[in-house]
C-alpha cells in the first residue's frame, strides 16, 4: 500500500508495423510486442540499443568491405609473384 502504481507510460511509440522475429525461438510476432507470444521471453529492444546495433552493423559492413579489398590486394600480389 502507498506505493504509486507504475503507470503504463504512454510512450508515443511510432507504430512500426513491423513483425518482430524472436531472437530466441525465431518465430514471428506480428505486433511490436515486448514479450514473445511464443516462448514468452523478453524481446523488447531499447531504442538506445537499437541505435547502437545499427552503428555496429555499419561498422561491420565497413570492416567487411575493407577485408574484401585486402583479399583482392593479396590475391593480386600472389599472382604477381607467380609471374
Ligand atoms: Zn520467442
Amino acid at each position: 500500500m502507498g506505493a504509486p502504481a507504475a503507470r503504463v507510460s504512454s510512450s508515443r511509440s511510432r507504430a512500426d508495423a513491423m513483425a518482430i522475429i524472436c531472437p530466441y525461438c525465431f518465430r514471428e510476432n506480428s505486433d511490436p510486442v515486448l514479450v514473445c507470444g511464443w516462448c514468452s521471453r523478453d524481446i523488447a529492444v531499447p531504442e538506445a540499443l537499437a541505435r547502437e546495433r545499427k552503428d555496429l552493423i555499419a561498422k561491420r559492413d565497413a570492416a567487411v568491405a575493407k577485408l574484401s579489398r585486402i583479399r583482392t590486394e593479396i590475391a593480386s600480389i600472389r599472382a604477381k609473384r607467380k609471374g
